[in-house]
């Protein structure tokens, strides 16, 4: 086979992980394609849309200033729910409201097609409507990729493909999680004015919040998410695939029944739904990430099992756009290097082995076998939401003390061993 590249690096998938290692090797002056299946970037991304601030503002300075973005985060809210009661930790910090902020909204088709916007200003060439089906192979050597007749070569290639995986496989790269470590998720976008948006929930112009629930989906682990857009609402639920199966239950049934709750009811009251989509998330955390490169590959996201589920933390968008970075820096490295074997390649992992992204999968490695136990997301919601209706219901008696009601209540609806188990498994894990 000839030489000729027709590109240093060619990448697949402009999602956040592929944008970001576009607009890396383009800043850093390197010849870089970047190869989306969709008719636009984002066109095919579903996500919640709560994006941590620092790595975007690490890519584009300033980035609020720009038009990606919806609202920035200032309140966390998390909620239990259970029958019809729910009670919700509701965190506000005005230390969020200041740049580069700590969180914001996106909406996938917007927030990837900005970005994509900047690689291509950097002098990244994007490539819309392609599916990469294949590799250019030599040997055991990956020298570019292939869509039906098309090839490019690339002394690089990048798979950022997202967790379908199926690059990452024929690669060899796949580090496929079990069943109980993918999760499908439902989502549902709802259309309300921005003033609306700000009186009905107390914020102010531009600032927005996120509701994390848990409970009321039949068991199933998994969670429900809601987050303020600017003039649009993002709801969903994320539910256990191979739980979904033994329960014989159709997700969409559940996400039915989910929405009847009155918690949920008034989040999206009078609001209208545009748009449903739905999508796997690998959450087998740690010890499903694949092999991170190979003989002329590197990848990077989601496809290389980057999403990190510790309940409090859902984080999957600013992962992959670090990882992507790191990709983009170590491809710069054995660009001049020369050496695209994997004992070149292999940067690519030490790398990334020093970043959050990595660091913070290994801390949360047992998180997912501990948020796979039932009881997190069915005895919990119904005994926290069970004390305080008994601790708040006046019954016209004397009341107990505090503490007696509750211990009293906790032991009677709680199996003590349960409530050890579970102690020391969260003391462990997340
Ligand atoms: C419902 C839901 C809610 C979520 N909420 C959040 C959240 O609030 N915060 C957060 O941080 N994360 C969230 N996530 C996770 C987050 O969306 C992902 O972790 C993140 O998008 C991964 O980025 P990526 O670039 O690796 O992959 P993706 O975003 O999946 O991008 C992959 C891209 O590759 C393209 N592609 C795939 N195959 C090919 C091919 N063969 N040829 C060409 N192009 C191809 C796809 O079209 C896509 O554009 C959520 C996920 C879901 C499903």
């Amino acid at each position: 086979m000839s030489t000729d590249y027709d590109f240093d690096v060619a990448i697949i998938g402009a999602g956040p992980a592929g944008t970001s290692a576009a607009l890396t090797l383009a800043k850093g002056g390197k010849e870089v394609v970047l190869v989306e299946r969709g008719q636009y970037p984002g066109a095919k991304n579903v996500s919640g849309g709560a994006l941590y601030g620092p790595v975007i503002n690490e890519l584009i300075p300033n980035y609020w200033e720009e038009e990606g973005f919806e609202r920035f985060l200032t309140t966390k809210k998390i909620s239990l729910l259970s029958d019809n009661k729910a009670v919700t930790i509701d965190i506000n910090n005005q230390n969020f409201k200041e740049p580069p902020y700590n969180g914001v909204t996106v909406t996938r088709p917007k927030f990837d097609r900005w970005l994509a916007k900047k690689a291509e200003e950097a002098g990244a060439m994007i490539l819309l409507d392609t599916v990469v089906e294949d590799f250019v192979w030599e040997g055991d050597q990956i020298l570019g990729i292939k869509s039906g007749d098309d090839i490019i070569k690339s002394k690089l290639t990048i798979i950022a493909e997202g967790s379908s995986a199926l690059l990452t496989e024929k690669a060899g790269l796949a580090k496929f999680p079990k069943p109980e470590h993918y999760a499908v998720a439902l989502k549902e976008t709802y259309e309300l004015p921005s003033d609306v948006i700000e009186s009905r929930y107390g914020l102010e112009k531009n600032e927005g919040f996120s509701n994390e629930m848990i409970g009321y989906a039949e068991g199933i682990p998994g969670g429900g998410f809601f987050y303020t857009n600017r003039d649009t609402l993002s709801f969903g639920l994320i539910l256990n695939l191979k739980k979904l199966t033994k329960k014989k239950l159709k997700s969409t049934d559940v996400f039915e029944q989910f929405k009847t709750h009155p918690y949920i009811q008034k989040l999206i009251q009078d609001a209208k739904m545009i748009e449903y989509s739905s999508h796997t998330i690998p959450e087998g955390g740690f010890k499903h990430i694949s092999k991170l490169y190979g003989n002329g590959v590197l990848v990077a996201g989601e496809a290389a099992g980057m999403l990190l589920n510790a309940g409090l933390y859902i984080e999957g968008m600013n992962f992959a756009l670090e990882a992507g970075k790191i990709a983009g820096e170590a491809a710069i490295e054995i660009l001049k290097m020369g050496d695209f074997s994997s004992n070149g390649t292999k940067i690519y992992e030490n790398k990334l082995k020093k970043s959050f992204v990595y660091k913070d999968l290994k801390t949360f490695k047992r998180a997912a076998k501990f948020l796979d136990t039932d009881r997190i997301f069915t005895k919990y919601p119904d005994l926290i939401t069970g004390l305080m209706e008994k601790l708040l219901i006046n019954t016209g008696k004397p009341r107990k003390r505090i503490v007696k009601t509750a211990v009293g209540y906790v032991l009677k609806t709680m199996n003590i061993l349960s409530l050890i188990k579970d102690a020391i498994g969260g003391w462990r894990s997340i």
